[in-house]
């Protein structure tokens, strides 16, 4: 079994941001212990693979919320159970709320190589308005530490359409990354989920959010800042410097197998997609008992994995490689979506160039529904 990536799910939080649906949880440190030890167990019980990894994931939940041994504990263990090549992409979540210069210097000699920092604003009352735990100052401060512990490879999240955020609180938070200058950066459009601090504020109009001309003029302004700096725009809602794309997400949207380990981690082996049980605790218990710890899962054939492959690939701006499609599946590409390429590349959304059928910057906007379409 070829898999070469593995993403890890640390559920545990300090607090909960207004805006999270995540599957992560405040106040339970009680639990950190035992769960890296179920962790580590579910890592030991999983198939042997037959190459390296190339790409670790740690995100969350606030890894960073665990202490940095136990992060490397749970590396190892990955490490001595399918080997991590030594020119793997091993990433770590951090939030700068969770993190100080020796903890941060401990992850990079644990063996992490890319720290994704949550930022999200370069506005303390913005951070605060969104139920962030951390200030500005901090988001620097963790930039500048894992530059001087050694990561040449750091991402930063931004988010945009938040509550009373103007154009020009966007444009400052851009310039502001811009003059960090990380080598990845990650937008995310915030939107409103039920069961949220923001689900329930929007349910009693309490709350004041961008229209969707404002949305769509805070898009364009981060695809122009972030491309006239030299950031590549590779996917829709990702940047990066040449050469820095994320490796770990790359998997992800050409629909290649990965493990997910962890309470509510997802993966996708030999055809099979899995859900773990979201509950940190029932996870514990299970695992200890020897029990699964898989919720769901599906066999995702044929046409899904079809229509899977191409929504997740047209996320990537340069398309969907037509070539690899039919040798994946025997079939052409067009064969299969003959009329929902044709609608779309009537409409000027989509293209088919070099071999590849990609968005336009016009479909970009409408990547969502037209990616959905092929489902
Ligand atoms: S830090 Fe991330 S996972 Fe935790 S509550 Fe905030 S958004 Fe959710």
């Amino acid at each position: 079994m070829i898999v070469k990536s593995a993403y890890v799910h640390i559920p545990f939080c300090r607090a909960k941001c207004f805006y999270c649906d995540f599957n992560s949880y405040p106040g339970r440190e009680n639990l950190f212990k035992d769960y890296v030890t179920a962790l580590i167990l579910e890592i030991n019980r999983a198939e042997p693979v037959e190459a390296e990894l190339d790409s670790v994931y740690f995100g969350g939940g606030t890894p960073t919320i665990l202490h940095p041994d136990a992060l490397a504990s749970i590396l190892d263990a990955i490490n001595s159970r399918f080997g991590i090549s030594g020119s793997a992409e091993v990433t770590v979540e951090a939030n700068p709320g969770t993190v100080d210069a020796s903890s941060i210097s401990e992850l990079c000699k644990a063996g992490f190589n890319r720290l994704s920092i949550g930022v999200q604003s370069f506005n303390d009352d913005i951070l605060e308005r969104i139920g962030r735990i951390h200030t500005t100052s901090e988001a620097r401060s963790a930039i500048m530490q894992g530059r001087d512990a050694g990561f040449s490879n750091i991402s930063i999240d931004l988010m945009y359409a938040l509550p009373d955020q103007t154009i020009e609180d966007w444009q400052n938070t851009l310039d502001a990354a811009l003059e960090i200058s990380p080598e990845h950066i990650s937008l995310y459009e915030l939107t409103v989920e039920e069961g949220t601090v923001f689900g329930n504020l929007r349910r009693k109009c309490q709350i004041n959010l961008p229209d969707e001309d404002l949305q769509i003029e805070m898009y364009t302004l981060a695809i122009n800042s972030l491309t006239n700096a030299g950031y590549e725009h590779y996917e829709v809602s990702n940047f990066a410097k040449p050469g820095y794309r994320s490796r770990h997400n790359q998997v992800y949207w050409r629909n290649e197998p990965y493990f997910g380990f962890g309470a509510g981690a997802s993966g996708y082996i030999g055809g099979t997609r899995y859900t773990n049980i979201s509950s940190p605790d029932f996870y514990i218990e299970r695992l200890l008992a020897g029990e699964s710890v898989v919720e769901s899962s599906e066999t995702v054939t044929g046409r899904q994995s079809m229509g899977e492959t191409v929504m997740l690939g047209l996320r990537m701006l340069d398309g969907l490689d037509l070539d690899a499609f039919e040798e994946r599946y025997g079939v052409s590409l067009f064969d299969v979506y003959r009329k929902e390429v044709t609608e779309f590349t009537t409409k000027g959304l989509l293209e088919v160039a070099d071999s590849r059928l990609r968005l336009t910057s016009k479909g970009l906007f409408l990547a969502n529904t037209v990616a959905a379409s092929f489902l």
